[in-house]
């Protein structure tokens, strides 16, 4: 089943249980207080907090999210992209905890003829939050899931809230077992005994309870809400992992392709490689590109900081990554279309607006090319001359001032050549760079230089006469 096939069922489903069927919102998250959209539920905060009264008592979309934070699980793990699209379903004030789970049991295990997923009943396991007998009884007497399959959790593992009082609740997982050849088994009804075997899919959250004041977990629930909320997110690719039978998210049809298109482009071939590293390069070349691609859709533009700044870094990474596997040339024009032909399925908008996209993303490439090109040599000259395994502080602070390496490129860099960084000196370095561009400024008023500010510098980093030069010459160009 094809994954834009997978989404669309999501949404007939859930339009007919008389859901009003939301469109996804941008990435940039509609939320100020975060810079993306990390959830289906972003955009009802205000109905799943109540703060405001819902158009519609229950709701369903198919979100594009972005995870930051799950940036350096990317390729490693099988199931974490920093883009992927949010699945899901919300009662606000109507159906709840048997409502959800009934309409979790039935488009997962019921029959593909009749436009659900047709997964195996036997192999999910739920977990719970250990209070929550009402969901357990509804799982396992009316559902009629095995209570060895039931995983009960303490609150500081299943229990959401906003990390302020005010609404919280517990939430029930869905995982699916993949089998031995996905790791360990769950031993003691442990559903993350490292590896991936069992698979977390589908997460409910029931929001129940107002809770007090509190640090962490550790507050007193006050009692039941009058308006009690549902609020799920199922990923998407997660549900395309198991309904084409894949290893891994970078393998379903909405990312395979950029993959292939990298064999092509190195002579490598995915999957018989004895050195891991390529493997998991291929895939993260995969997910960045994917993530580029809807990033830039959305109207995020490359830059030095925020949303525009994550852009960059995923470009970057991505370039990097072919070169690593031995592509110097710009990559993106090869491989950015092959990602858009297949989002397009889903997100027609990608074609409209193609030439644009494609013109930011190529001048991005082209940009940390010449960067690369007029830094790399300096860098590896660095690497050979280091001593105790370190770039000093006034070399990583050199990239950065003068070839526009950002920190945590020269981090990255440096770690594949086993080397660390000074961090603490290039940070300070910095902030002496801050200081004289202020001193600088109100040196332009007065119209009088203070060169004292260049000969401090130059003791600090043991007078390097060249790399004063460098600073020298970018204060005054
Ligand atoms: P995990 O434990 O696997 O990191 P999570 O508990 O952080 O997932 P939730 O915040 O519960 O995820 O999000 C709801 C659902 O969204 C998850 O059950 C999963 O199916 C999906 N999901 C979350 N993060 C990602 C990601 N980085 N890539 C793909 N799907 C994701
Ligand atoms: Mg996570
Ligand atoms: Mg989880
Ligand atoms: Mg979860």
């Amino acid at each position: 089943m094809r994954t834009s096939e997978i989404r669309s069922r999501w949404l007939d489903f859930f339009a007919s249980k008389d859901h009003h069927i939301a469109p996804s919102v941008p990435l940039i998250s509609p939320d100020p207080s975060i810079l993306f959209t990390i959830a289906g539920m972003v955009p009802f905060i205000p109905y799943i907090i109540g703060t405001e009264k819902a158009p519609w008592p229950r709701v369903a979309s198919v979100q594009k999210c972005i995870r930051t934070n799950d940036i350096d699980n990317v390729g490693k793990t099988t199931r974490h992209g920093t883009f992927f699209q949010m699945n899901g379903n919300f009662s606000f004030g109507d159906y709840f905890k048997e409502g959800a789970i009934d309409f979790a049991f039935e488009l997962l295990t019921g029959s593909v003829d009749k436009g659900n997923y047709g997964l195996d009943a036997d192999r999910l396991w739920v977990t719970l939050w250990e209070e929550d007998h009402e969901s357990f009884d509804v799982l396992t007497k009316k559902i009629g899931i095995d209570p060895k399959h039931i995983v009960r959790l303490p609150r500081n593992e299943n229990f959401w809230d906003t990390g302020q009082p005010g609404p919280a609740g517990p939430c029930a997982e869905w995982h699916y077992d993949r089998g031995p050849a996905y790791g360990p088994e769950a031993v003691g009804g442990n559903v993350d005994p490292g590896g991936d075997r069992y698979l977390e899919v589908w997460n409910l959250v029931f929001d129940q309870f107002l809770r007090g004041e509190g640090k962490g977990k550790d507050y007193p629930l006050l009692g039941e809400l009058d308006a009690k909320a549902i609020d799920t997110g199922a990923g998407l690719e997660r549900l395309a992992v198991l309904l084409q039978d894949k290893a891994n998210m970078y393998e379903i049809d909405e990312v395979y392709p950029v993959i292939q298109a990298t064999e092509q482009l190195t002579g490598l071939k995915y999957g018989q490689n004895q050195d891991p590293s390529v493997d998991i390069r291929m895939r993260v070349i995969a997910d960045h590109v994917r993530s580029s691609l809807m990033l830039i859709g959305d109207g995020v533009q490359p830059g030095n900081d925020g949303r525009g700044y994550v852009l960059r870094r995923l470009v970057r990474r991505a370039v990097r990554a072919m070169r690593l596997l031995g592509v110097d040339r710009a990559v993106l024009p090869d491989l950015l279309p092959v990602s858009k032909d297949v989002m397009k399925l889903s997100y027609p908008e990608l074609e409209q607006r193609w030439g644009q996209i494609s013109d930011i993303a190529y001048a991005e490439e082209e940009a940390f090319l010449r960067t690369l090109s007029s830094g790399t040599t300096i860098f590896d000259n660095m690497v050979k001359s280091a001593q105790n395994k370190t770039i000093s502080g006034a070399d990583a602070f050199a990239l950065h001032d003068t070839y526009g390496f950002p920190i945590d490129l020269t981090l990255e860099m440096a770690s594949e050549a086993g080397l660390q960084v000074d961090q603490d000196s290039f940070r300070a370095l910095m902030q002496e760079q801050k200081d004289r561009a202020r001193a600088d400024a109100v040196n332009k008023k007065t119209g009088h230089v203070d060169s004292r500010i260049y000969h401090e510098l130059a003791e600090k980093v043991g007078g390097k006469v060249d790399f004063l030069g460098y600073t020298e010459s970018t204060a005054t160009a």
